[in-house]
């Protein structure tokens, strides 16, 4: 199994390879350079299987023989020890049709400890067998970086450092990077936006100078390997439905477009789903772009769903990579449009992206009342990020096809505004009840790069 690049200038790699690099050297993304088929047959056999074992039927032809299948199924089986439901990803129903996948039983209660967690396993596994040390740079809007701090804390032979915009994460996010006491865990917190922090994280691997020195590496949603955690649970969950005997469709909260990617991976490989519905709260450029073929990003405006607050989606570049054919050339002049300002995807490839996903937004205000609304009618208390999704879900559910939505976060992670939309206030689970009394321990930088990688260097002795 080979990894190309998204741009088509960059070598190409192992899967271990890819997953250590993060970028490619060209500024592209890495994909396999085909996908791996599941048929009918291997699909109905995942019923009745755990979710370990799911794991590692989806994701073992990815990873050209990496490790043995003992090896991964261990790291596997470590990934997934630490959630707190036997599940890992439960499906709950949230109306006739409509179904929500809670991703967010593991430790920092989002989705992205299910690949982080994997990544982390992954990654030590690897480090170890070579005697190598890295040092993981990551960008977040908020659950990224508590995710990626949660599975590498500790590890020896891996410094981990996290930018996060200072001030526009919630507190439990925010703790959730800061109070860890780990000598190998660095938060910084950047005067900036979200899409600036990501900027100086691709800024620093494009300095190839420093990147070489620190032996940089990336976990963000732009590691493939991320990606690929995520294709599991669209099987699992299909599967218990019924596929591949019925198709369901997907709506999945959505900013960087990694986890909605992962479906059409999932999809690509011959899970039977119909629509992937891409839902964004009001920095919708990904909605408009799905609808008018024009990407050209105007500004971030902060919301109670802070994770999707992105304009620059880095995994769309994937998608586009797919849209077109897999024309490297076409991708890299559309990235070189949007460093000036923006580009327009040519008609056959707007098409092509129609063909599997659909898009919605939300406001502020819906996403509020659907908060509401779904305690009133169901007694869950959804996030906001989920609500964004339940919200456009709702106009795009089809009789005779579930809707699965995807749960991406914890209430309790964003206590204030799942409290000011529906006068409940979501109690943290218990093995984080003490989280509010741990001392932080953070570092406020400018967003600027020379600053950034003087700190990374200093930490790291390079
Ligand atoms: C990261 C995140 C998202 C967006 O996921 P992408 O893969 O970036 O599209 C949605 N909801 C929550 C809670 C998140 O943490």
């Amino acid at each position: 199994m080979k990894y190309i690049s998204t741009r088509g200038n960059a070598p190409v790699l192992s899967f271990e390879e890819a997953m250590l690099t993060g970028l490619a050297r060209d500024g592209g993304l890495y994909l396999p350079e085909t996908i791996p088929q599941m048929s009918a047959a291997d699909i109905a056999a995942l019923e009745g299987q755990s979710y370990e074992e799911a794991a590692f039927r989806v994701m073992w032809p990815y990873l050209g023989g990496a490790f043995t299948e003992d090896e991964f199924r261990a790291i596997i089986a470590r990934a997934y020890d630490g959630f707190a439901h036997a599940a890992r990803a439960p499906l709950v129903q949230l109306a006739p049709g409509h179904f929500l996948l809670e991703l967010f039983h593991g430790p920092t209660l989002a989705f992205k400890d299910f690949a982080m967690q994997l990544i982390g396993q992954l990654f030590e596994a690897s480090l170890k067998r070579s005697g190598r040390r890295v040092c993981i740079v990551g960008a977040t809007s908020g659950d990224t970086g508590s995710a990626a701090i949660e599975a590498f804390r500790g590890l020896d032979a891996v410094d981990v450092f996290i930018l996060y915009p200072h001030g526009r994460v919630s507190e439990v996010q925010r703790r959730q990077m800061t109070t860890p006491s780990e000598a190998n865990v660095h938060a910084l917190a950047i005067d900036g936006h979200f899409d600036d922090a990501q900027a100086r994280v691709k800024d620093m691997f494009n300095d190839f100078a420093f990147r070489d020195a620190v032996h940089l590496a990336g976990v963000n949603s732009i590691n493939w390997a991320r990606v690929l955690a995520q294709v599991v649970y669209y099987f699992t969950s299909a599967v218990s439905l019924g596929a591949p005997h019925r198709s369901v469709s997907f709506t999945v909260p959505t900013g960087n477009f990694g986890d909605i990617f992962a479906g059409y991976i999932a999809k690509r490989m011959g899970l039977p789903i119909d629509r992937l519905v891409v839902a964004t709260n009001r920095n919708d450029i990904l909605h408009r772009c799905l609808g008018t073929g024009a990407y050209r990003p105007a500004g971030v405006a902060p919301t109670i769903s802070p994770s999707m607050d992105i304009e620059v989606s880095s995994n769309f570049e994937r998608a586009l990579f797919c849209a077109y054919g897999q024309d490297s050339g076409a991708v890299a002049q559309l990235m070189d449009e949007l460093k000036a300002g923006g580009f327009n995807v040519s008609q056959g490839a707007l098409e092509a992206l129609q063909e599997s996903f659909d898009s919605g937004s939300a406001t502020e205000d819906e996403t509020r009342a659907t908060i509401a609304r779904t305690r009133q009618e169901t007694g869950e208390l959804i996030c906001p990020h989920t609500a964004v999704g339940v919200k456009v879900a709702g106009e795009h559910l089809a009789p005779g096809t579930p809707m699965i939505t995807l749960a991406t976060a914890h209430a309790a992670k964003f206590p204030d505004a799942v409290e000011q939309a529906s006068g409940t206030r979501p109690p943290l689970p218990k093995h984080m009840a003490d989280l509010y009394e741990r001392s932080e321990r953070v570092t406020r930088v400018a967003n600027d790069l020379a600053a950034i990688e003087d700190i990374i260097r200093d930490r790291t002795g390079n």
